[in-house]
């Protein structure tokens, strides 16, 4: 009895908009009394009372969902002869015209009775003893049309969110405004965002959205205590202003991946992201701080269902370069600001067969600007295609240029970024290019890193087929650097693996890798494919995969990428060019 009192007590003073907030506390701090000094019997007399005159609906369901108590107020709400049976009844039937599932938190609805219509606002717990014994279940019913009807009622449209009843945009601004501007404590600010929502909805409908929507907004109402601030910013994105000693990272987790639990699907799996801001100036405003937890939020790379980042600086920093990355993307290939820069893929002896063509944004002012700086912004904006179409179409036409010259033979590897796979018909491109510069499609060499491979395998195996058949050479590049690296060789019969010697510096055993190395390299000349190594960049490594029986190298060693005219004047006269399929026997 004294868990389901608890309960009751916790739950109907969670509500930030509550007029019972007073009574409930006298009403709680009255059990905590009587409970110690009295008998059973006046407990639930005085219980009962108060359940009775409080001035919202209650009601009660056992384990089996059926409806076994409920107060004055919950009858005359909907209308109901006093038997929670028939209550009960009235009560699901208006719930499941709504859509609404029974575990969602809480949501704000109309309820009609004849022509006059009233604004309910019903939240939902599980009551759970202290030994995490299901109890049964309560759902309060507060009738908010009088707060809407008044003159209050427009500030609370204004500052609430219809579906959660929580704090919305301006409501969430307002009140963390007003907390931070009084307290002295450390405050986080915490940020979430739904993983691919909008598929979610499209998958499961809208009413399914919402109910998630409302678990989350549960969520947080188990997580919080009264005075914390917290509310749906829009979307599926909510925000929370807690402080930072109550915190706790792994509770948060728990009740995330519970509600990741209540998403059955194949095709779906919930994911969770949550950006932390630490307040350091409480005078910063909101949404500065706000935004500052969202780019801690979208820095989150890993696939956890419950994924937590905390912001720093650098990510401020990194924001700022992104924006002028993209507000100048544009107008950069516009002006033919990108180049390639040539890296030579030789033989242990330093002859050349190959290069491969590296982007490089020559800025008019900024000067040289690596890949590291623009690939992935670009390619979280999905623009990288415009920019590999770019840089191949370069390639191509360096290639056309050095016909009749003394580098004809040499082969130039281009990259394919994952999501070019998506956004471009790689094989169209490609032949077209083939053709526009009439070249031999052999001396083009298409890079597919193995990440892109394993995205989707059945697909990127049939394309590299196409590829081969129209005469193409397929590398597969950062080959090991991925966790399914040789499950995906089954499937996949690329021309030549390209293996990153940053896969042997990322390791603590050194010992181990080199055996699986030593495996990756014999496996691949097994399957009929060459294998470049890459990033070598010492004597002793080169030896060393040279006694592996590695034939075929690039990396600092030789020489770092250069523009092309280096890479012409250092190169002419020091090629060896032998077709893909011998290159590495050839040693
Ligand atoms: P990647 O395709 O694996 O290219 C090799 C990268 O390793 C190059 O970096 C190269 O400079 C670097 N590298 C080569 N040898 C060594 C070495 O011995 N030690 C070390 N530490 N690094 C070495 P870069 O040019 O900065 O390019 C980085 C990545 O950016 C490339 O990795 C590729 O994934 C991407 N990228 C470059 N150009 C393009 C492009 O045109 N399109 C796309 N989609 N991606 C590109
Ligand atoms: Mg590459
Ligand atoms: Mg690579």
């Amino acid at each position: 009895m004294l868990d389901v009192i608890q309960n009751l007590v916790d739950f109907t003073g969670e509500s930030e908009y509550n007029g019972h907030m007073d009574a409930n506390l006298i009403f709680g701090q009255s059990i905590n009394y009587i409970s110690k000094k009295s008998d059973p019997a006046d407990l639930i007399r005085l219980v009962n009372y108060g359940v009775q005159s409080i001035g919202i609906g209650i009601l009660f369901l056992d384990r089996n969902r059926k409806c076994v108590y409920a107060n004055k107020h919950a009858f005359s709400m909907f209308h109901s002869e006093e038997n929670p049976e028939v209550l009960g009844n009235i009560f699901f039937e208006w719930m499941s015209g709504l859509g609404i599932a029974q575990t969602a938190a809480s949501w704000c609805r109309v309820y009609s009775n004849g022509d006059k219509e009233r604004l309910y606002r019903v939240r939902f717990r599980s009551i759970i003893d202290s030994s995490n014994i299901l109890l049964g279940y309560m759902y309060t019913v507060q009738n908010l049309s009088d707060i809407v009807e008044n003159s209050t009622g427009e500030q609370y449209r204004l500052t609430h969110d219809e579906l959660t009843g929580l704090y919305n945009r301006e409501g969430f601004n307002e009140a963390a405004r007003e907390l931070l501007k009084e307290t002295e404590e450390s405050y986080l600010l915490l940020y979430s965002n739904i993983k691919d929502f909008k598929l979610f909805n499209q998958l499961f409908g809208i009413d399914k959205g919402n109910d998630i929507l409302m678990n989350i907004g549960d969520m947080m109402l188990q997580h919080v205590r009264v005075g914390d601030i917290y509310g749906r910013i829009n979307g599926d994105h909510f925000a929370m202003c807690i402080p930072k000693a109550r915190f706790d990272e792994k509770g948060f987790k728990e009740l995330v991946r519970e509600i990741a639990g209540r998403v059955t699907s194949k095709t779906y799996s919930l994911h969770m992201q949550i950006g932390v801001y630490e307040v350091r100036d409480s005078y910063m405003d909101i949404p500065l701080m706000c935004d500052r937890a969202y780019m801690a939020c979208k820095s989150i790379k890993k696939d956890g269902v419950c994924e937590i980042a905390w912001y720093s600086d650098e990510m401020l920093v990194n924001a700022l370069l992104e924006k002028e990355v993209l507000s100048s993307f544009d107008f950069a290939i516009f002006n033919k600001q990108f180049g390639i820069y040539l890296q030579p893929q030789v033989y242990p002896d330093g002859t050349v067969f190959g290069a491969e063509a590296l982007a490089r944004w020559i800025h008019p002012e900024n000067g040289l600007i690596e890949p590291s700086v623009f690939i992935n912004v670009l390619e979280r904006a999905d623009l990288i295609y415009k920019l590999d179409r770019y840089i191949w179409e370069l390639a191509a036409a360096q290639l056309a240029a050095w016909k009749g010259t003394e580098m004809e033979g040499l082969s130039i590897s281009i990259n394919v970024s994952p999501k070019d796979l998506y956004y471009l018909d790689i094989k169209k491109e490609f032949m077209n290019l083939a053709r526009q510069y009439d070249i031999d499609p052999k001396y083009l060499n298409i890079e597919i890193t193995e990440t892109a491979v394993t995205s989707d395998v059945a697909k990127c195996a049939k394309l590299i087929l196409e590829l081969q058949s129209s005469g193409f050479s397929v590398e597969i590049d950062d080959f090991g650097s991925g966790y399914s690296s040789l499950n995906m060789l089954k499937d996949i019969n690329a021309n030549v693996l390209k293996i990153d010697m940053g896969f042997l510096r990322r390791t603590d055993n050194l010992e181990r890798a080199h055996v699986i190395l030593n495996y990756t390299i014999d496996m691949a000349h097994e399957l009929g494919m060459g294998v470049i190594t890459e990033g070598v960049e010492t004597k002793e490594q080169l030896d060393f995969l040279m006694g592996m029986g590695c034939g075929m190298f690039q990396g600092f060693y030789f020489d770092r990428p250069m523009p092309v005219e280096s890479f012409e004047d250092k190169y002419r006269g020091k090629i060896k060019t032998i077709v893909t399929e011998e290159k590495d026997h050839e040693i």
